[in-house]
């Protein structure tokens, strides 16, 4: 099946353990904030501090299987042919950041999107879990300090996963036009998927 997560929106996808998913950026430039829930009768959920301690690293790659916050694995890294280095430190966009950064109090933001697409599967989330920032670049220099710089993702690039339980996913995006991560050029872009049954 395949869909597409429209520019600087949200899209949720339910994954049955075993599936595989294709997450595409077609224009290299989009940045996509990257959830997922466990809907096997627990309530954890894709915890990227509870990856980076398990992996010992601070981005991720193939072959890496990710973990929850209850170190149960929920999705394993088959493939990555954008480069990598994915930013698993910085908080997703929300309308305080947009309103902090002078873009005005009703720009579209990734905190929302996540919101929206959990409420159409009948969920929520009290405070917006942190993202996996697929296809964004914020390396740490000289250990301490994070440089944030455009996406070097090719055209095309793709991450491609396994769910290792039952699973909601949720995307978004990108809306960002402040920062350079998402582009640069204020133009948020659809982002493709393809997602296989087990
Ligand atoms: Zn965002």
């Amino acid at each position: 099946m395949k869909a597409t997560v429209p520019a600087a929106r949200g899209y949720a996808l339910g994954m049955t353990k075993g599936d595989r998913l294709r997450i595409t950026n077609t224009t290299g430039t989009q940045v996509l904030d990257t959830w997922a829930f466990a809907t096997d009768g627990q309530d954890d959920l894709l915890s990227m501090e509870h990856c980076r301690e398990v992996l010992q690293k601070i981005t991720f790659d193939t072959g890496d299987i990710l973990v929850t916050n209850l170190y149960r694995p929920i999705l394993e890294i088959l493939d990555d042919t954008s480069g990598g280095g994915h930013d698993t430190l910085i908080a997703a966009c929300s309308a305080a950041m947009y309103a902090r950064s002078g873009a005005g109090n009703d720009h579209p933001n990734c905190a929302a999107n996540l919101a929206t697409a959990l409420a159409g599967e009948g969920r929520s989330c009290a405070v917006t879990p942190a993202p996996w920032n697929l296809f964004m670049l914020a390396p740490v220099r000289d250990g301490r300090t994070i440089d944030y710089i455009r996406p070097t993702c090719p055209p095309g690039g793709y991450v491609e996963v396994k769910a290792m339980m039952d699973c909601l996913m949720v995307f978004s995006a990108c809306p960002d036009d402040v920062y350079p991560t998402n582009g640069g050029d204020g133009s948020p872009c659809d982002v493709h998927l393809e997602h296989i049954s087990a």
